[in-house]
């Protein structure tokens, strides 16, 4: 493929964007990243790095960073509201299957920051704020990417555009690509406190999920936080669940206490299960939540959309450099896309309905296999393949 510019223009400096404007800039290619807000967002939402993503982003000195920025949770639980801890499982077993047997609980915000901190001391970088990407047309040869700036509509030319403007992205609409799937009907509450909840909980591990007909809920330590993740029944306006008595009644709900909760982050999401029909439209790539979005049970928006930036970057660069073909390139979306659909989207859709389930019968069963599948080494390790994502990373062939 000719190139007219010399330079990747990345869509969307969110932390997909971010480690993919990186990687390429590692690997001396020019990038420009298009970012519509001011400055970066301290965004709550991804907490949860699982192990074969530390073990990828080790090359680029992310992992180390991670590592140092985060806290290490050993074992995971899934538990019932009633009847408390249902199944723990270790993360030791995958031992031999990665470097890092652990889920690494961190903000995905300061992820953004490391690597913006990194891409300023970079030759060839442009990362670009208050620019709003409005479109994008294409020919054989080059992509133009339109944007609203602080000067006025500016346009940007580009050999490659990698989307990773995230679910909502302008991009994948300008292209004319297809977000197949569904939205929930209840919306997502997020509310972070400093209250330690294993004083109260003793037998609690960093990551935990809770099975409720009513109100199931996600209990995950952080390091100077507990975050707690709910649903908010869809007959709810959204914004009264995110008010403070609101909030105060879940947590109450959840571990009555004499005081007051102090609540120091708080937000609610749509949520939807949904993936682009193609990644790719000749020179322009979908990545990230651009590509596919799910539900947060399990941790694996984030990942996956790391794995689409690390699968994408080096295709590019081995076309770019010439030590690839352009064959390299057609592989992305058959690499990924089944990664989304059959796994992120398929566990995650029945993580949630294993929390939620309501059918007694249906629930009680669900909770003696979760506790056969933990006391059962050969069955806890077939399960943490799959929930630590490595099995379908290995079905792709990313790892091995
Ligand atoms: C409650 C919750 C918890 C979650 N927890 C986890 C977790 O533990 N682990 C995990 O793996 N995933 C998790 N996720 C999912 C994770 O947050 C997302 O998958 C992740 O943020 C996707 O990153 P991204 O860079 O693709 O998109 P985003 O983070 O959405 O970033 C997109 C960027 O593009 C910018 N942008 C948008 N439009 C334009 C435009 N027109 N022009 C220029 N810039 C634009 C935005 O401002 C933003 O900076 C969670 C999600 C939710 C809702």
């Amino acid at each position: 493929m000719k190139r007219k510019h010399e330079r990747v223009v990345i869509v969307g400096g969110g932390p997909v964007g971010s480690v993919a404007a990186f990687i390429l800039a590692l690997e001396g290619i020019p990038v420009t990243i298009l970012e519509r807000e001011p400055a970066p967002i301290i965004d709550y939402r991804a907490s949860t790095f699982h192990p074969p993503t530390l073990d990828l982003l080790e090359a680029c000195g992310a992992t180390e960073a991670l590592v140092a920025m985060g806290l290490k949770a050993p074992t995971m639980q899934y538990r019932d509201r009633q009847r408390g801890r249902i199944a723990e499982f270790d993360f030791s077993l995958l031992r031999k299957d990665t470097g890092h047997p652990y889920r690494l609980q961190c903000e995905q915000f300061k992820l953004v920051d490391w690597v913006h901190r990194r891409l300023a001391e970079m030759p060839d970088v442009r990362l670009l704020f208050s620019h709003a990407v409005t479109g994008v047309t294409q020919t054989e040869d080059e992509v133009v990417i339109r944007a609203e700036t602080p000067d006025g509509e500016r346009s940007f030319g580009a050999d490659f555009v990698i989307a990773a403007d995230g679910g909502r992205s302008t991009v994948r609409k300008a292209i004319d690509i297809e977000f197949e799937g569904f939205t929930y009907p209840e919306h997502f509450l997020v509310a972070g406190t400093r209250f330690d909840f294993r004083a109260r909980m003793p037998d609690l591990c960093s990551v935990n999920y809770t099975a409720d007909p009513e109100e199931w809920y996600l209990l995950l330590q952080i390091p100077d936080m507990w975050r707690v993740v709910m649903p908010v029944d869809a007959r709810r306006e959204p914004e009264d669940a995110v008010q403070e008595a609101s909030i105060q009644a879940s947590l109450q709900n959840l571990l009555p206490r004499a005081e007051p909760y102090e609540i120091i982050v708080r937000a609610i999401y749509r949520v939807s299960q949904r993936v682009a029909s193609t990644y790719r439209k000749g020179r322009v790539f979908l990545a990230g939540d651009a590509a596919h979005i799910n539900n947060p049970l399990g941790g694996m928006g984030l990942n996956g959309g790391l794995h689409d930036a690390l699968s994408l970057t080096a295709r590019m660069a081995g076309v770019w450099h010439g030590t690839s073909s352009e064959d390299a390139l057609a592989g992305y979306e058959p690499q990924r896309r089944p990664a989304a659909v059959d796994a992120i989207n398929a566990i995650t859709q029945r993580n949630k309905r294993l929390l939620e389930e309501r059918d007694p019968d249906v629930r009680a069963r669900n909770l003696r296999e979760w506790a056969a599948v933990a006391a059962d080494p050969e069955r806890a390790y077939r399960h943490l393949l799959d929930a630590s994502m490595i099995a379908s990373l290995r079905r792709s062939g990313m790892i091995r």
